[in-house]
């Protein structure tokens, strides 16, 4: 008797010991997980989110891609990418189509919020005029955040969605808002004051990121569909495009400060435009002011553009 006592006692004690281990499991990761958990899709948006997160009490802002990543069109996720929006909160995106990869994003955690920076972008350029492409289909240009006007819009929404779905920290995202832009505000000023030589003039850009800033300088851009990064042209685009540039006199060619000279090069020698490297803010240092750093980069190469 005294045996089988022992045993019911000893089988009870490893119960409550097993009872009480998984309750201390399953709280433990909700201790962890204090904190609002917000992913930004890519270096841009990622940039708008340090600066409206800054001084933001218990958020954890993580960005979903490397900072030397690059545009997202053809981004395939990564194991651990799908780890961080696993235990996400909010995931800010682009919009106009450049994370592709919205579906798998929403399937992987669907409590998910989604912010969408480009709700009230309304300057979208649909790209009609494709020299280098077969199909001739209208394919709306997502590089808005060139336009400083644009990328205003797009720290607005974002900071309004966040204050909408984290109240705690509304008050820090308003103010950090308001600071951000008017900085904005500023820079976009002396754009329009100090490159108003600009306006009209007519610019090849070989970069799709850096259509928007031309427009912002209502520029008169012809508008080539390249394989960004690399901004590389077809032998037949590259024949119909020297083709135009001498018949409209086009004497300037936009281009991204990293991406292949060699078609920009070639197109200058044959009608004997200028190459213009500009930054289109796509990658850089992780630091909250890079987006206003490239952008002033680029007005003062602009600024120093010769036009007759
Ligand atoms: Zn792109």
């Amino acid at each position: 008797m005294n045996k089988k006592v022992k045993i019911i006692f000893t089988i009870v004690i490893i119960f409550i010991l097993i009872v009480t281990f998984a309750i201390i499991k399953n709280n433990n990761p909700k201790k962890e997980n204090t904190n609002l958990k917000i992913v930004s899709s890519f270096y841009p948006i990622n940039i708008i989110t340090m600066n409206l997160t800054e001084n933001a009490r218990n958020v954890e802002a993580v960005c979903l891609t490397q900072n030397d990543v690059g545009c997202l069109h053809d981004y395939t996720l990564s194991t651990l990418d799908m780890k961080k929006i696993e235990n996400a909160n909010i995931f800010i995106q682009n919009g106009l189509g450049l994370e592709n990869f919205m579906n798998k994003i929403l399937q992987a955690n669907q409590n998910l919020k989604i912010i969408d920076s480009s709700i009230e972008v309304t300057n979208i350029i649909k790209n009609n005029e494709n020299i280098n492409s077969k199909q001739n289909n209208e394919t709306v240009n997502p590089h808005i955040w060139t336009n400083i006007e644009n990328y205003i819009k797009q720290v607005e929404t974002i900071s309004q969605k966040l204050c909408e779905y984290n109240p705690e920290n509304s008050l820090i995202y308003t103010k950090n808002c308001e600071k951000y832009t008017q900085a904005l505000k500023e820079l976009n000023s002396s754009y329009n004051e100090q490159l108003s030589k600009l306006n009209s003039q007519k610019v090849i850009c070989l970069d799709e990121a850096l259509v928007y800033l031309a427009n912002s300088l209502e520029m008169d851009i012809t508008y080539i569909e390249t394989n960004h990064e690399e901004s590389t042209l077809s032998a037949d685009a590259m024949k119909k495009t020297i083709e135009k540039m001498k018949e409209e006199n086009i004497k300037l060619i936009f281009i991204g400060e990293e991406n292949n000279l060699n078609n920009a090069q070639t197109l200058a020698n044959e009608t004997g435009a200028q190459i213009v490297k500009l930054n289109p803010a796509l990658s850089g240092k992780i630091d909250k002011n890079e987006y206003i750093n490239a952008m002033t980069e680029n007005l003062n190469t602009l600024k120093q553009l010769n036009i007759n």
